[in-house]
């Protein structure tokens, strides 16, 4: 009898229907929490891993126990939990959507909340929810930044900052960008990092966190700032050097940060920046939701089903 090839699923519960409607018959799909205990222990009994979740790291030892593991495959673009050394070394892809610009381009919600927490910051949002719901009601203590004919810099002009620039235009913002692996910014200004720095009201990064990005923005291009300016990072904590940023914030070099990403997360507290905002209203954390919106996880997992098909050279149901 053919052995049923089984697929573990990590990720919102509330997709699993729509994972086993297409791998189903192929595969018996199981689903189980981001919880490093229960995934290592039904990895060794899988031959593929779809992962929407990026909660539970997957190290070399997990990996090196998963002895029927033929494929692993995220409904994300970042995977730096995933040991990719270690997969090498068992020839195991890993497919991520990082690349994948047709699907890309309908997965707007993490540029969506990356505005969402520029807007915060540029209108004191938190400040001002917190103070209505204490019953003030005073408009002279949240002072707000007009976007239009400030500079937004983007650090990192893919999926997610393209979608940035486009935002910007609809606020009348002049845009800047600074990614050194792009040669055609289209109409928009290139200019180097220091430079970029220098003349941004708003820096929002939008990279892949590796060995060039991480502490990208640490102490000494922080202080190249210009004074005042807002900072929203969605990509990931590693990329910003948090103690520095909190004596920024302090200090009023960086006048509000918004970030949706902490270093060390999901175990956040013993984050400065987390830390700070529990004094500091200029600090707003959003705990890494921006693609979560079942629409978008729901598009991405679709694609990723259909890739495992593709890769098992399946037949699917959609
Ligand atoms: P992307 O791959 O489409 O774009 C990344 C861009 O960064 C590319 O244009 C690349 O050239 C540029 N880049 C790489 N290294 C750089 C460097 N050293 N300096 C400047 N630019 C550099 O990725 P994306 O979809 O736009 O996502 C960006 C990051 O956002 C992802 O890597 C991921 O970590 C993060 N992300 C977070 C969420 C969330 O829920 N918060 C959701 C999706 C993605």
């Amino acid at each position: 009898m053919k052995k049923t090839r089984r697929a573990l699923y990590t990720g919102p519960q509330d997709a699993l229907a729509l994972i086993q409607r297409i791998l189903t018959p192929h595969f018996e799909v199981v689903w189980v929490e981001p919880n490093a205990e229960k995934l290592y222990s039904e990895l060794v009994r899988c031959d593929v891993f779809i992962d929407a979740s990026m909660k539970v790291p997957v190290s070399l030892n997990a990996i090196s126990k998963a002895e029927r593991l033929a494929l692993v495959v995220t409904a994300t673009t970042g995977a730096d939990h995933i040991d990719h050394q270690a997969l090498e070394l068992r020839r195991i892809p890993l497919l991520t959507l990082k690349g994948q610009t047709e699907i890309l381009s309908k997965l707007t919600a993490a540029a969506e909340l990356s505005w969402a927490l520029l807007m915060n910051c540029s209108r004191k949002l938190k400040s001002a929810f917190s103070h209505v719901e204490k019953g003030g009601w005073e408009r002279t203590e949240f002072p707000g930044v007009m976007l239009r004919g400030k500079t937004l810099g983007l650090i990192g002009l893919g999926r997610i900052g393209s979608c940035m620039a486009r935002y910007a235009r609809a606020f009348e913002m002049n845009v800047k960008v600074y990614d050194p692996f792009i040669t055609d910014a289209g109409e928009l200004e290139m200019l180097p990092l220091d430079e970029l720095l220098n003349q941004a009201d708003v820096l929002s990064i939008h990279v892949p966190l590796n060995e060039s990005t991480k502490g990208l923005l640490n102490r000494d291009r922080i202080e190249r700032l210009k004074r005042g300016a807002i900072v929203v990072n969605t990509s990931r904590g590693a990329i910003i050097d948090e103690m520095a940023m909190v004596e920024a914030l302090r200090s009023g070099q960086v006048s509000a940060i918004g970030v949706d990403v902490l270093e060390g997360e999901p175990e956040i507290l013993k984050s400065p920046l987390w830390q700070e905002s529990l004094r500091n209203p200029n600090i707003t954390i959003t705990p890494h939701i921006g693609g979560f919106a079942p629409e978008a996880v729901h598009l991405a997992l679709k694609f990723t089903c259909d890739r495992v098909l593709k890769f098992f050279d399946l037949e699917g149901k959609s």
